[in-house]
Formats: C-alpha cells, sequence, structure tokens
C-alpha cells in the first residue's frame, strides 16, 4: 500500500475540531433510530450495552422490547426470579449476562444515589471498561471514549495502523488512548456513539463507503483506496469439534441437562445431553441419527450430531443430578439453549 497521508493532523485542536464536529453531526443525522434510543434513560442504556455484547443489532431488537416491557425499570427487574429473567433471555446466548444484568439491577435499585464514575461502574457485575466507557459517557456525559470492534475498524483505518494485532481484544485494550485522545469533551456520550455507529454501518468489514464518510479528509486508509487492509488481527487457526447429544424418551418426556457445577455460562439452562446418565446403559444397535448440525463459536467449528436411544435399560436408581425429564408442556417453560430449542422443535414438528 503506499502511505497515504491525510492534509489533517488529528494532534492539532483546530483538526480534532473539525474531526469532532464532522462525525457528529453526521451521527445526528444518519443514526438509526434503535429503541434504546427512543426516550434514553440509564437503564435502557444498561440494558442494551449487556444484550449487545458479542449480539447483533437486529437480534437484540426483539429481546429488548421484551425486556422492557417486563421489566420496565431496575426495580423490577431485581424483583423477578433468576427463572423469568433467564427464560427472557432465552435465545440471546452468553447467559451470564442476564445473571449478571439481573444482580447489577439488585444493587442499583438499592441505592439511593446512582454513582457517575467509571470505577463505581466497573466494580459492578459484568461491567467491564467497555460497559463503563459506554453507561458514564451516555447517561452521565463522563468524557470516557469507547473502542469496541467497530471503533477499533475506523481508528486503524483512520491512522492506517499496520500493527498487527494478537485478537480483537488486545486491539480494543490497545487503541482505548487513541479513542480517548478524540473524544469530544462536549459530547462524549454521542461522539462515543458516533464512532461506533459509523463503524456500524458506514466503515464496514468489507465495502465500506468512503465516498460519503463524513471522516474520509481524515482517513489515511480511506483516501488511498486501501480500508480493508485494516485492522490487521492474527488469523486464527480454526478448530474442529464432533459432539454427540442423545436423544432420550419415556413416558415422563425428553430427557434434558443442566449443568448444575456451570456457574458462569449454562447453570439453569437447558441441552440435550452430551452423556448417558449413568443409570441408564444403551444398546448400540437401537442408535440412530436423527440430526447433524454444524454451528461456529468463536474460531472452533462444531459438528453435533443429535443420536436417539430407543432401547435403553434403565436401572432403578434416581437420575443423577443434572438431569430430568421433560414433558412438551414443561419443554416449553425451561429455558432452554437456544440452537437446542430449535433442534428439539425440529425434531418434534
Ligand atoms: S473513510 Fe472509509 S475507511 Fe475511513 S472511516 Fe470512513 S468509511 Fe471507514
Amino acid at each position: 500500500m503506499k502511505n497515504h497521508r491525510s492534509e489533517y493532523n488529528l494532534k492539532k485542536p483546530e483538526d480534532l475540531y473539525k474531526f469532532r464536529s464532522s462525525i457528529l453531526s453526521w451521527y445526528r443525522f444518519h443514526k438509526r433510530e434503535l429503541p434504546w434510543r427512543k426516550s434514553p434513560s440509564l437503564y435502557k442504556t444498561v440494558v442494551s450495552e449487556f444484550m449487545l455484547q458479542q449480539t447483533r443489532v437486529v437480534t437484540v431488537i426483539p429481546y429488548f422490547e421484551n425486556w422492557i416491557r417486563n421489566y420496565p425499570d431496575f426495580l423490577s427487574l431485581a424483583k423477578a426470579s433468576e427463572d423469568e429473567v433467564l427464560k427472557s433471555w432465552e435465545g440471546l446466548g452468553y447467559y451470564s449476562r442476564a445473571r449478571n444484568l439481573h444482580n447489577l439491577a439488585k444493587i442499583v435499585s438499592s441505592w439511593k444515589k446512582v454513582p457517575d464514575s467509571m470505577e463505581a461502574w466497573k466494580a459492578l457485575p459484568g461491567v467491564g471498561p467497555y460497559i463503563a466507557a459506554a453507561v458514564t459517557s451516555i447517561a452521565f456525559q463522563k468524557v470516557e471514549a469507547v473502542c469496541d470492534g467497530n471503533v477499533v475498524r475506523v481508528l486503524t483505518r483512520i491512522f492506517s495502523i499496520t500493527e498487527k494485532f494478537k485478537d480483537g481484544a488486545t486491539a480494543q485494550k490497545k487503541l482505548q488512548t487513541t479513542a480517548q485522545s478524540l473524544i469530544d469533551q462536549d459530547h462524549p456520550g454521542d461522539f462515543n456513539q458516533a464512532m461506533m455507529e459509523l463503524g456500524a454501518i458506514q466503515c464496514f468489514r468489507q465495502s465500506p463507503i468512503c465516498l460519503t464518510c463524513p471522516v474520509l479528509n481524515f482517513c489515511t486508509s480511506g483516501q488511498a483506496g486501501a480500508a480493508e487492509q485494516f485492522p490487521k488481527l492474527e488469523k486464527k487457526k480454526k478448530k474442529k469439534k464432533s459432539i454427540h447429544r442423545y436423544w432420550i424418551e419415556s413416558d415422563k418426556g425428553l430427557l434434558l441437562f443442566s449443568n448444575p457445577r456451570s456457574k458462569k455460562r449454562l447453570s439453569g439452562i437447558y441441552e440435550l445431553p452430551e452423556s448417558m446418565p449413568s443409570s441408564m446403559e444403551s444398546k448400540k444397535e437401537a442408535e440412530k441419527i436423527l440430526l447433524t448440525k454444524k454451528r461456529t463459536i468463536g474460531n472452533v467449528d462444531y459438528l453435533e450430531k443429535i443420536i436417539e436411544i430407543s432401547n435403553y435399560a434403565e436401572n432403578e436408581i434416581e437420575l443423577e443430578c443434572g438431569y430430568r425429564w421433560a414433558s412438551r408442556k414443561e419443554i416449553n417453560k425451561l429455558t432452554l439453549s437456544g440452537p437446542h430449542r430449535k433442534w428439539i422443535q425440529e425434531i418434534l414438528d
């Protein structure tokens, strides 16, 4: 790539001023109408930021709307049971976010005065530097820059940053200071949202729309037609994993499993079991593959086979901890991992 310099230097106050005004006026005119931006509040900001972690906006919208109907504020969320909260989260994945949000609501609703500092927010469950900066800048106008994946893309392109980052999280950490150096002191919340919005709807991973970009004048790689070369991230080797899930029915229903020891991830969330309870023995010849599914989580490609065991011997021992039978009615009421709910429906239909 030919090295391209911008006529602007984002260290000079007058250039910084132009950059900030360009992106802020673009944001005010072009931002998407999203439910958490309608009559914004601290609560809506917190809920949306929790939901949006690792999840796309289109997926989050119906969940967010439903959530606000069920739990309109911190207090109503705090009063809900964990089962209800998990059920409302079903299908969004990464359930520790729901538990943390629930615990956070209990703490916040007990406060007389809600603190506005990064430090106080970072001490809350599930709140890392990104959420703390987003919440305090958007809700309290604190000058705290956010640096998520979208912001990394915009920054590495503006400055043509050639450093190769180990992964997205490392890039976010390393570019935090750069993001902080650009933030508008008077409108930090809007500025943060503008940077993220630019990454989401203009500075696409592939085919960014540089020609109409509000910050093209400041963007070295955009001007050089080389935006797609940034950010530079080390390529991770994909791993493959094959998993067998069991489909076992009895007159008590379908056998499901929820790992009682998985505190963080999936406790309280039911799945088709990966192994049979020790009180059962299968006769190998009675196994049949019902469904084969592929899915990717992070850099792992999973191949999941759902195997029906139709002929098994059940000892007179009770099912061990974590297993349960569930009738169709109960399946609807329980919180299931999103993909498992779909697979079960596909097999039952
Ligand atoms: S000019 Fe292009 S690469 Fe640069 S920020 Fe705008 S959309 Fe992204």
